[in-house]
C-alpha cells in the first residue's frame, strides 16, 4: 500500500524507509475519538525493531539529502505545503476526531504549518556560514554550517498538526533526516500525517520515518532514540516533567535536545486598559482549545479599580461557551483529550474550591466536555495558583501595584508566554520586560505565534527557538581555515 489510511477501515500503517508498514508481530491498538468515545484508527503497536530499522532508514537516506541541492529541496516543501492545503477540509475532519480539536483551531494549524513549510523552503538559500577573520597572515577561515545527522522528533497531541510539523521540518531543512515519534494520543494527526504528505510530495525514502507506539508502551522505543549513536539530536515538545526526564537522557550521551514545554501564562489588566478588547482578548487566550494549548492564560491579574468590572464581564462571556462535538464547525471548544485529563482538570477545580476558592463560572462536566471555569480567591497553597492545568481553567485576581502583578506573574517555574493589557505601550514594554517569559504580547493574547518568531519559552518552559533560530539547533557550526601563506611555527 502507497498511502498511510485505508478510508473505509482507517487502518493506518507506520512509514519507514519509505515503505508504509505494521508493527512487526501485527498488534495495533486502538486510536480513541475523545468526543464520541468511538475508536477513530487502529494503529501499529510498534517496538524497538521497528525504530531501530527507522534510525538505520534515516542514517542511510542522510549523505544524499545532506548533498541535495537547494533549488530540489525547496521544490518539496513547497509541495509538501500545497498538500497540506489541498487536504484541508479533510484533515480538519482527522483532527476534530481523533484529539476534538474544533474547526478554528485546526483551520489555524493547517494555515500556521503551510506557511512554516514555505518558510523553511528558503532555508536551503540562507547563507550556509560566514567568513571570519583570521589574526594569522595568509589564512582564510570560514565558518560553515553543516547538518547534524539522524534527528529524532517527539511530539505531542494538543496542537498536534502545527507541532507534528514544527518537530521535523527545521530539522529536514537544515539537511538532516528525521525520526517522528508522534503522541499515542495523536498518531494520526501529529505524526502519520506528516509522513503522508512528506512522502506525496518527494521527500526521498528513508529522509521522513514515522514509527508509532501503544500507550504506555513509549519505553523500547525511547530507550533505542536516546542509546542510539546513529541519533545525533532531538526535537521534543510536551511536558516540562518529559522534558526533563529526556534531557537528562540526552545529555548522558553529550547529545543535543530542543525542548518546548509547558507554561503557565499570566494576563496583566492595567487600569487604563480597554476592557471590552481585554475581557474579549481574556476569553480566546484562556479557552481556546478547551485550554490545552501550552500558551492558553492561566491566570488573569486585574488592576484593582478595574477588577470587579472585569470578572463580571469575562464570567458572563465564560459562561457562554459550551463544548460541544468538534466535528461541527458550530462548536468553537471541543472534549479534553482523553478521560484522564477531564478527571485531573475536575480534582484541580476541587482541590482550589476545598482550599477556599470560588466558582464563578462553569466549574462542572460532561464526561469528557469541560465547562469553561473561572476560579477568584484561589489560595496560594493550590496547586492551580502556579501550576499548570491543562483544560479550561483560568484565575482572575486583583493586583494593587504593578510590582504585585510582576511578582505574581513570575511566582511559577515556567515562563511561556505573558500578556500585557494597556492603554500605554511603552508601560507595557517597560512592564513586559520584568516578565520572566520568552514571548511577551503588550495589546495581544498570551497565545499566538506566527512560523518565522523565535518562539520558544524560559525556565521551566524550555530553551528552544523556533523561527530561522532553528538552524542554530539543528546545524552544527563547523571551522574550515586555509592557509595561503606558508606558516612559521615555534618547533
Ligand atoms: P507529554 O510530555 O506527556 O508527551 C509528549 C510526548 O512525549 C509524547 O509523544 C509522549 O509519547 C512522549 N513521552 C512521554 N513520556 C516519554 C518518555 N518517558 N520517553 C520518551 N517519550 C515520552 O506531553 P503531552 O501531554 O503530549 O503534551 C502536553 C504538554 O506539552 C503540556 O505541558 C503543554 O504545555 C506542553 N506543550 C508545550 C508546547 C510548547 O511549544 N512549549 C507546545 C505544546 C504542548
Amino acid at each position: 500500500m502507497n498511502n498511510a489510511i485505508a478510508v473505509q477501515t482507517r487502518q493506518y500503517c507506520q512509514l519507514i524507509a519509505g515503505e508504509w508498514v505494521n508493527a512487526d508481530d501485527g498488534d495495533a491498538f486502538d486510536d480513541m475519538n475523545p468526543y464520541s468515545g468511538e475508536v477513530f484508527a487502529r494503529i501499529p503497536a510498534s517496538g524497538s525493531a521497528e525504530v531501530q530499522r527507522a534510525v538505520e532508514a534515516a542514517h542511510k537516506a542522510f549523505p544524499a539529502w545532506a548533498a541535495m541541492g537547494a533549488r530540489e529541496r525547496q521544490a518539496l516543501f513547497l509541495k509538501a505545503a500545497d498538500i497540506l492545503e489541498r487536504r484541508a477540509d479533510e484533515v480538519v475532519l482527522i483532527m476534530a476526531q481523533e484529539t476534538g480539536t474544533a474547526t478554528p483551531f485546526a483551520r489555524f494549524q493547517i494555515q500556521w504549518a503551510s506557511g512554516l513549510l514555505r518558510q523553511a523552503a528558503g532555508y536551503p538559500y540562507l547563507p550556509g556560514g560566514e567568513i571570519v577573520q583570521s589574526d594569522t597572515p595568509g589564512v582564510f577561515a570560514m565558518a560553515v554550517r553543516r547538518p547534524l545527522g539522524v534527528v529524532a522528533g517527539i511530539s505531542p497531541w494538543n496542537g498536534a498538526l502545527a507541532l507534528g510539523f514544527r518537530t521535523i521540518v527545521a530539522p529536514l531543512a537544515c539537511g538532516n533526516t528525521v525520526v517522528l515519534k508522534p503522541s499515542e494520543e495523536a498518531p494520526v494527526s501529529a505524526g502519520l500525517l506528516m509522513g503522508e504528505i512528506m512522502t506525496e510530495a518527494g521527500f526521498p525514502a528513508g529522509v521522513v520515518n514515522v514509527v508509532t507506539h501503544a500507550p504506555g508502551a513509549v519505553g523500547p522505543i525511547a530507550d533505542h532514540l536516546f542509546e542510539s549513536r546513529k541519533v545525533r539530536a532531538y526535537n521534543f515538545t510536551g511536558s516540562s516533567a518529559t522534558g526533563a526526564l529526556l534531557a537528562a537522557r540526552a545529555g548522558k550521551h553529550l547529545k543535543r535536545i530542543a525542548l518546548e514545554l509547558g507554561g503557565y501564562n499570566p494576563m496583566i489588566v492595567l487600569k487604563d486598559a480597554d476592557l471590552d478588547y481585554a475581557v474579549d482578548t481574556a476569553v480566546f487566550a484562556a479557552f481556546f482549545h478547551q485550554g490545552q494549548i501550552c500558551m492558553n492564560t492561566r491566570k488573569i491579574l486585574v488592576e484593582r479599580s478595574r477588577y470587579e468590572d472585569f470578572l463580571a464581564r469575562f464570567a458572563a462571556r465564560a459562561h457562554d461557551i459550551k463544548p460541544g462535538d468538534p466535528s461541527d464547525p458550530r462548536n468553537k471548544i471541543g472534549p479534553l483529550i482523553n478521560d484522564a485529563a477531564a478527571r485531573k482538570v475536575m480534582q484541580a477545580i476541587k482541590q482550589a474550591v476545598d482550599k477556599g476558592a470560588r466558582i464563578v463560572a462553569g466549574g462542572g462536566s460532561e464526561g469528557r466536555c469541560v465547562e469553561p471555569t473561572v476560579l477568584v480567591d484561589v489560595p496560594r497553597d493550590a496547586p492551580i495558583h502556579c501550576e499548570e492545568v491543562f483544560g479550561p481553567v483560568v484565575i482572575v485576581q486583583p493586583f494593587d501595584t504593578e510590582q504585585e502583578a510582576v511578582d505574581e506573574a513570575n511566582g511559577t517555574d515556567y515562563g511561556l508566554t505573558a500578556s500585557i493589557m494597556t492603554a500605554d505601550v511603552w508601560q507595557g514594554i517597560t512592564l513586559g520586560g520584568r516578565i520572566q517569559a520568552g514571548m511577551v504580547n503588550v495589546n495581544g493574547p498570551t497565545m499566538g505565534g506566527e512560523p518565522q518568531i523565535p518562539f520558544g519559552g524560559v525556565k521551566d518552559s524550555g530553551w528552544a527557538r523556533f523561527g530561522r533560530w532553528a538552524i542554530d539547533t539543528f546545524s552544527d557550526l563547523n571551522l574550515i581555515t586555509v592557509s595561503n601563506d606558508k606558516r612559521r611555527y615555534p618547533l
